[in-house]
């Protein structure tokens, strides 16, 4: 009996907060997960893939961006 081929989900995605993102674009390009879409705000469309790296919080100017 292992845990080796257990795979851990993700417990704290990303969240952005709508009312300050300026739609910089800054947390699309350096997420490595591709976890962003750029529409009138940044969403995270693709929150499974968040490995929380914090990349992106770290790259957000309006440091509008932290984990659920
Ligand atoms: S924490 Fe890392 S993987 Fe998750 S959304 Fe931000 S840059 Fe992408
Ligand atoms: S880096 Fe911050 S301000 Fe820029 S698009 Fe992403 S969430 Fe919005």
């Amino acid at each position: 009996m292992g845990f080796k081929n257990i795979r851990c989900r993700r417990k704290m995605p990303t969240v952005v907060d709508a009312e300050c993102c300026i739609a910089c674009g800054a947390c699309v390009d350096i997420c490595p997960e591709n976890v962003y879409d750029l529409k009138d705000v940044a969403v995270t469309t693709r929150k499974e893939d968040c490995t929380d790296c914090g990349l992106c919080i770290d790259e957000c100017p309006s440091e509008c961006i932290d984990f659920e």
